[in-house]
């Protein structure tokens, strides 16, 4: 195994710190400024709590809006685009 995975009930497991690492390139337990280890000092779960502190400092504390994936047009959108009509039939 590599440095940074486990093998957990058969399966391989990767920390929260090697997935980021792998996915994004970046040592999240390492400062960015003097690149001395970092340490995790707390978990805030409860939403509400979360919210309170970024309003707190200023911060969104809220998720961008769902947007639809496309603007509602009319009705004839919803019909198959006639070079694929049959694609889908044996
Ligand atoms: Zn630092």
């Amino acid at each position: 195994m590599a440095a940074g995975e486990m093998c957990v009930r058969g399966g391989l497991y990767y920390s929260w710190r090697e997935l980021m690492r792998r996915v994004f390139s970046v040592d999240v337990l390492q400062c960015p400024d003097c690149h001395e280890p970092m340490r995790i000092l707390a978990a805030i779960h409860p939403p509400e709590t979360t919210r309170a502190i970024l309003e707190h400092l200023g911060l969104p504390s809220r998720g961008p809006p769902i947007a639809a994936a496309r603007a509602e047009e009319d009705s004839s959108s919803n019909e198959p685009n006639p070079e694929y009509a049959g694609a889908l039939e044996s």
